[in-house]
């Protein structure tokens, strides 16, 4: 099961957006329920950092949403979607003025990782 782009929760907007509320949240139900079983004993976290609460998305929210000054790690793709498609509108010039910053990886992401 993927979560990304899931396409039972693609379906359920759908219906949010056509106004079809019922329908919306029978299939998030049907989302969650799924999820909720295969991720039972999995790790859903895409977060890659070396972080004490990886998974942990109660306190991983929580320190977000006090700090203020970003989001989780699982929501950068989503956000980062969007301002690609802002970034379009200065032929992504912004690049030349940015740096992503340096990051502590788990082990498994290190480029420079001894190979176990
Ligand atoms: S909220 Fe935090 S802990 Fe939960 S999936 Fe996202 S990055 Fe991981």
């Amino acid at each position: 099961m993927i979560i990304e782009g899931n396409q039972k929760e693609l379906d359920a907007m759908k219906e949010f957006h056509k106004g079809n509320r019922q329908k919306g949240l029978e299939l998030q139900e049907q989302f969650a329920s799924e999820f909720r079983e295969e991720y039972k004993d999995k790790d859903h976290c895409s977060c890659k950092k070396a972080c004490r609460y990886h998974g942990n998305c109660k306190e991983c929210v929580a320190i977000h949403r006090a700090h203020q000054e970003h989001v989780p790690n699982c929501m950068r793709p989503i956000i980062n979607a969007k301002i690609r498609l802002l970034s379009e509108l200065t032929e992504h010039t912004i690049a030349n003025e940015i740096e992503p910053p340096k990051e502590v990886l788990r082990k498994e992401f290190q480029s420079n990782a001894p190979q176990e």
